[in-house]
């Protein structure tokens, strides 16, 4: 187990330096900075300015997300209950702990959030379809 720590611990340091990294990048994004002499409309340049700001904040927001997660592991690790599925009390298995070391939940009860998860969406984009009949 003490493999699995310094692991976390690894995992978690590279995380946070890649919060870090995408720190730096957002005030590059600052507007002012991105567009000068630039001979497109403002419009354009904020839409572009804008989305990848969206994808800089759904990264980092993943990324915090990580950390957490495996600072709670970090956690778990220490009093014991490192390994063991949240959901069922059950040992998660070892080859799944290597893969994702910040896993709470066994591969079977994942299953069933992420069946579960799927169930909550509209149809529409479960399929993929969009309403044709307005046509
Ligand atoms: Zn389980």
């Amino acid at each position: 187990m003490d493999d699995m720590r310094e692991r976390l611990e690894r995992e978690l340091r590279g995380t946070v330096e890649r919060l870090r990294q995408l720190g730096g990048a957002l005030l590059l994004e600052e507007p002012g900075v991105i567009g000068y002499n630039s001979p497109l409309p403002d419009e354009i340049e904020e839409i572009q300015v804008s989305r990848e700001r969206e994808i800089t904040f759904a990264t980092r927001s993943l990324l915090v997300d990580r950390a957490n997660k495996l600072a709670d592991a970090l956690e778990r690790l220490g009093s014991g209950a490192y390994g063991v599925c949240e959901e069922c009390g059950e040992p998660i298995a070892p080859a799944r702990l290597r893969a994702m070391p910040e896993v709470t939940t066994c591969v079977r009860c994942q299953d069933r959030i992420e069946r579960q998860a799927r169930q909550a969406e509209p149809v529409g984009s479960l399929f993929g379809v969009v309403e044709e009949e307005e046509e």
